[in-house]
């Protein structure tokens, strides 16, 4: 038998819970240790639209995000988690083409130059609303019987004292702890209108500086957004909202007739690209590391956490079998 079942997830983001969530499905007694509440991640910020956005490389993405694609959009089943499906537009910033992560259930079309929009493609995708989602994934995972506990780690020893497995979700403080200088901040902001000033969202992609997006959801209306690489506060600021405003009303002029409830900004932990692999440490034990996903964590939570799953399903029979010979 295996000294222990148990695994530590660092961190509560969506990736944190997902995977917490997931290694429960393998009998896994698992708890997680985050320096902040849920309520305090930067996965609550997000808006969210189910869209691959600033995260690479591009074929692993894809893969990752099509299966998450395929799980949200069976959530949408369940009325409690937050997750429903809406149409929108993205207007990409080369020649437009079928994105590379189409599938058909994505009903993607390309569409030609108007007088009111630039070329551009509609698709459907999954909006995950995080004030409803992540309190609803955290519900699960305790559920499921799982603990989570706030605390900071230093190091992941302090982790493997506990358990054998380790999955690294730190986000932005996932580099620190793996020792990885390519963990980098990109700041956005997004601004919070009442609900009902638009119903389909946008995405226009054309300045990767300033992405422009409008997000409907049941209680709110998300616009934004801003891309500024090397900030890492989280401090919203009224500049940014009246240029948010001002680019989002191009596309829908009722925008700047709702009422508007606030802004909200957040750190995108972004690395060249995600870093989703195993690291087995002489002696301690496995830690996975699932971090990097920069502006689309929400997009590729499920599958991500799929692939941490058949890595420490794998894992666990070696250490397994390893046990029952004596190693
Ligand atoms: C304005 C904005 C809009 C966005 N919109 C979208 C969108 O529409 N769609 C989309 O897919 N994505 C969107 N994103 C990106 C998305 O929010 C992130 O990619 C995602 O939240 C990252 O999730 P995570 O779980 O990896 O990290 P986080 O949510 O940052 O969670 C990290 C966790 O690790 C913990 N932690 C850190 N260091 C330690 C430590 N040393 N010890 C213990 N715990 C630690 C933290 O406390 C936290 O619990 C947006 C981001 C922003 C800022």
């Amino acid at each position: 038998m295996l000294k222990s079942n148990r695994a530590i997830v660092i961190g509560c983001g969506v990736n944190g819970l997902t995977c917490a969530v997931k290694l429960q499905e393998l009998g896994l007694d698992v708890t997680i240790w985050t320096k902040d509440r849920v309520e305090h991640t930067v996965s609550m910020v997000a808006a969210a639209v189910w869209h691959p956005y600033l995260v690479y490389p591009k074929d692993r993405v894809a893969n990752w995000a099509r299966r998450s694609y395929e799980a949200f959009s069976a959530l949408t089943q369940h009325d409690d988690a937050g997750v429903w499906l809406a149409d929108g537009i993205a207007i990409p910033p080369k020649p437009v083409e079928r994105p590379g992560w189409a599938t058909d259930a994505m009903s993607v079309k390309i569409h030609e130059r108007t007088a009111e929009l630039p070329a551009h493609y509609s698709f459907r995708s999954p909006i995950i609303e995080t004030p409803t989602y992540l309190p609803w994934l955290f519900q699960r995972f305790v559920n499921g019987g799982g603990v989570a506990m706030e605390q900071a780690v230093s190091s992941f020893d302090e982790a493997f004292e506990q358990a054998p497995i380790v999955i690294n979700c730190a986000g932005l403080g996932a580099g620190g702890l793996a020792n990885d200088d390519r963990v980098k901040p990109i700041k956005g902001q997004i601004v919070r209108l009442a609900a009902g000033a638009f119903d389909r969202f946008l995405f226009d992609e054309r300045d990767p500086m300033a992405p422009t997006y409008m997000i409907p959801r049941r209680d709110d209306c998300i616009l934004g957004g801003t891309t500024e690489p090397g900030l890492d506060d989280s401090l919203a600021d009224e500049e940014a909202q009246i240029e948010i405003m001002a680019r989002c009303a191009m596309f829908e002029p009722r925008v700047l007739e709702a009422e508007i409830l606030g802004s909200l900004a957040g750190v995108r932990p972004a690395r060249d690209e995600v870093r989703l692999e195993a690291e087995i440490v002489r002696g301690k034990g496995l830690v996975v590391h699932n971090y990097g996903h920069g502006g689309a964590g929400i997009t590729l939570s499920i599958g991500c956490a799929d692939e941490v799953k058949a890595i420490v399903a794998t894992a666990t029979q070696m250490m397994h079998t390893e046990a029952l010979n004596g190693g």
